[in-house]
């Protein structure tokens, strides 16, 4: 087979009007619904749509955009209302329950509070406490039972917290207040009746159960895209993973004229679901760059932190003239990049591309040379690197896929470093690379470090020491020490 010959890895897998109908079903329930509820403005289909293959996902998506513009509208009205009947008064009626545009809906980004997040509410309360088994605590005339009215109307207030987010209990989640049952029950019948009406009225099991990248939202942000004309056409979807959806699209107009989009343009969206984020924590929790901010963070914003991760490593190694994608935009958990490739085609992949021993070899020597910029100039340990994330395109190798990267002091730096040297190392000794180097000696051609171990369990070892110094050096200083100097040579210890 001709090294040079096409790709044989290019199809496209979905195009977007697949992507629009997953949420067909979504959309006939919602048809359904608005049959219930008629004040709810019918969008998913009018009298005048007849014909069988009109696609209307657009249309879906205009509707949608009106819909919640229209909301807004309502909700500001509302808002006057309620302040011309309140006026100065003391007294003051909320008009709060009527609003269509919940808090958590509105797109306003940055302050955005998001519900979901109760590990650091400040509101929360301290776990009730609770009644052993035996049904009582406390000896003679101390002793308490569960049926006590002062613990149980503490736990019921307590148990306010399981009510719908928009569901108003106030701060008496803070405070030592004791709810009856009888009102404890009563506020718990209306907040369901409530959660259920709310979700009809605004989709909201979406915030939940979406289990795909392109939800409502997502769409609505691509949609804004191609209508600002930053994007052209979004073509497909060239890859779903598992933490992120990759679709392709032709670049549009820039509003400013400094910046010019890129013809082709890959759209990275992060998922944002979260189950498959909780295992990368470790890369972004320790990443100092981060940790101030993490802890305070809810999941969709950390999902978004993945997203502009990955852009600043993107801008580092460009800045560094490392081959990558080049940053268009970045909007929440949307990430667009240039393409790699041509003509909707995406560069095939390392792994994927059957490429001659010349090639095999100056792809090895480039690679060496990515890995040592990347690690001196950007400051940066790939931490994925491998023939699944290095695209050959235009007779070199492209780096992608840097929102897990992290800075060479990042607690488990060294450790991911080794990892890619291991995986580069074995890849081009196995595609023929005589001179490759082991994974031991890319490590330290790498980091500029001298580890001499001569097997892989001492050398770990020795990686895991250096760390740990690290860490302990962070401990007492309360700030990392440089892995290198300016000129490269190993750690310095300011002590
Ligand atoms: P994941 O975390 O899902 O692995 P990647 O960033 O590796 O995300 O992207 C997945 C796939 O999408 C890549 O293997 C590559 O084939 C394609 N891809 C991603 N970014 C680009 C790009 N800028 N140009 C062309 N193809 C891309
Ligand atoms: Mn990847």
């Amino acid at each position: 087979q001709c090294p040079w010959g096409a790709p044989n890895t290019t199809s496209i897998s979905c195009s977007l009007a697949d992507v629009m109908s997953e949420q067909l079903a979504k959309e006939l329930q919602l048809e359904e619904e608005n049959a219930a509820f008629p004040e709810v403005v019918a969008v998913a289909e009018g009298p005048f749509i007849t014909g069988e293959n009109i696609d209307t996902s657009s249309d879906l998506m205009l509707a949608q955009m009106l819909q919640m513009e229209f909301d807004r509208e309502y909700d500001a009205q509302l808002r006057r209302e309620e302040k011309k009947i309140n006026g100065d008064s003391k007294v003051s009626i909320s008009f709060e329950n009527y609003r269509k545009v919940h808090p958590y809906d509105s797109d306003s980004s940055e302050d955005e509070v998001d519900w979901q997040d109760t590990r650091h509410d400040p509101y929360r309360a301290d776990k009730p406490t609770t009644t052993p088994r035996r049904g009582f605590i406390g000896k003679g005339k101390d002793i308490t039972t569960k049926h006590d009215e002062v613990v149980c109307g503490r736990k019921n207030t307590a148990r306010m917290e399981n009510f719908a987010p928009e569901f108003q209990v106030g701060d008496g989640i803070g405070m030592d207040l004791k709810l009856s049952n009888q009102v404890f029950n009563a506020l718990k019948q209306h907040a369901y009746s409530e959660e259920r009406r709310s979700a009809r009225l605004h989709e909201k099991k979406e915030h939940s159960t979406a289990e795909k990248a392109v939800d409502p939202k997502t769409r609505l942000l691509l949609y804004k895209m191609v209508n600002a004309g930053t994007l052209e056409t979004i073509t497909g979807c060239i890859s779903t993973g598992k933490e992120s959806v990759v679709f392709h699209a032709y670049g549009g107009k820039s509003a400013t004229e400094d910046k010019v989009i890129p013809p082709e343009c890959a759209i990275k969206v992060f998922k944002t679901t979260l189950n498959e984020f909780k295992n990368r924590d470790k890369y972004i929790k320790d990443d100092y760059r981060f940790k101030d901010r993490f802890s305070k963070l809810n999941p969709r914003k950390i999902i978004r932190m993945w997203a502009e991760k990955e852009m600043h490593n993107l801008t580092r190694m460009q800045n560094a003239g490392i081959p990558c994608p080049e940053v268009v935009i970045l909007k929440k958990h949307v990430l667009v990049m240039s393409f790699i490739g041509q003509d909707q085609a995406p560069a095939p992949k390392l792994k994927d591309v059957t490429l001659s021993s010349e090639d095999m070899k100056k792809a090895y020597h480039q690679v060496l040379n990515m890995m040592q910029q990347l690690y001196k100039e950007c400051n940066l340990v790939h931490a994925d690197l491998s023939e699944y994330n290095m695209l050959w395109h235009d007779g070199k190798v492209w780096l992608i896929d840097v929102s897990q990267s992290v800075e060479p002091t990042h607690p488990h730096g060294l450790e991911f470093l080794f990892r890619d040297c291991r995986n580069v190392s074995q890849f081009f000794q196995k595609g023929g690379v005589a001179e490759a180097l082991n994974e031991r000696e890319l490590f330290n051609a790498v980091s500029g470090l001298n580890i001499t171990a001569d097997n892989e369990v001492d050398f770990q070892e020795e990686i895991e020491a250096l760390e740990k110094m690290n860490e302990d050096h962070v401990q007492n200083h309360g700030k990392k020490l440089s892995m290198f100097s300016s000129d490269g040579d190993p750690p310095i210890y300011d002590e």
